[in-house]
């Protein structure tokens, strides 16, 4: 019996780039989406009852003369304007806790998806250029990853209903102070919830592109690769010049490479809506002059 060892392949490229999954930004922006949606439901519901219970108290305030109004005002009693930041806070109260309970798995959940894509993708690029399988073991370095990963996006995900409580209580404000209806309040929460729901979308795919990026670069680390060439991946809109100019170019992947347009050395995927990626540069495995020339001139970018 004999051991046969893998061919290489036939191309002379480097590895190919572990890319962000698609399937897992899109899954973890649904599942916010659907933590708002619920939260919407939940608040409309509350803030409608509220509103029929003060209904006769709103108009009989209405009815007051200006003088026992401001009396009222003064004494800080129960106006319905109250009654109803009151109804407010309590909810607002109880979707934060529940968003900070459930952020902390959705991290987890996320980063841990994340963390499998990467360690394919890396997996995939090193066996296109050496034919090798890797197996990949629990590091001091990426469990340090994985916590950072987890911490930011928890922290981002209970910002969510954070920044809504701010906006809810100063439209509930308004809309009983100018006497409108609860129709007008109603379309008016609504839409701030929208602003919310592109809010968790963004940072979906914000977090998706970074996370991917950063636990691969410490895979790639972990297997002492340190060289790689950047991979410039357009988008319709927004796509980078600069970027476009950056296709192929070496760089250590501990520094990143120099973009012109913020004047600093980035790494791919690290400004926002970056979906630029990396390939790794191996020598020993490199299959023309044009490779090995890359790979020395990797340290000087
Ligand atoms: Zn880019």
């Amino acid at each position: 019996m004999s051991i046969r060892r893998p061919l290489p392949p036939r191309n002379t490229r480097p590895g190919k780039p572990a890319r962000p999954s698609q399937a897992i930004r899109a899954a973890y922006a649904k599942r916010l989406q659907s933590r708002l949606d619920e939260m919407r439901t939940s608040l409309l519901w509350w803030l409608g009852a509220e509103y029929k219970r003060q209904q006769a108290k709103i108009a009989a305030y209405d009815a007051l003369p200006l003088w026992r109004k401001t009396l009222r005002m003064i004494a800080r009693d129960a106006s319905p304007a109250n009654a109803m930041l009151a109804a407010l806070r309590r909810r607002m109260r109880q979707w934060t806790r529940h968003f900070g309970d459930a952020a902390a798995d959705d991290a987890k959940w996320f980063a841990s998806r994340t963390l499998g894509q990467s360690s394919a993708g890396v997996a995939a690029g090193i066996k296109g250029v050496t034919g090798i399988t890797v197996r990949f073991r629990a590091t001091r370095a990426m469990q340090n990853a994985m916590a950072s990963i987890v911490a930011e996006n928890a922290s981002l995900i209970t910002s969510l209903p954070q920044r809504l409580g701010v906006d809810l209580e100063g439209l509930i404000m308004r809309s009983v102070r100018s006497g409108r209806d609860l129709g007008q309040l109603t379309d008016d929460i609504e839409s701030r919830f929208d602003v919310a729901r592109n809010r968790a979308a963004f940072i979906a795919e914000d977090q998706n592109n970074k996370a991917t990026e950063a636990l691969t670069r410490v895979r790639y680390q972990e297997l002492g690769i340190t060289r790689v060439e950047w991979v410039h991946v357009s988008r319709s809109i927004q796509a980078r010049k600069t970027h476009e100019d950056m296709d192929g170019r070496p760089f250590l992947l501990s520094e990143g490479l120099y973009d012109p347009a913020v004047g600093r050395k980035i790494r791919p995927g690290e400004l926002p809506r970056c979906r630029c990626q990396y390939a790794p540069l191996i020598p020993a495995f490199a299959q023309t002059q044009a490779d090995l020339a890359k790979y020395e001139e990797a340290a000087n970018a």
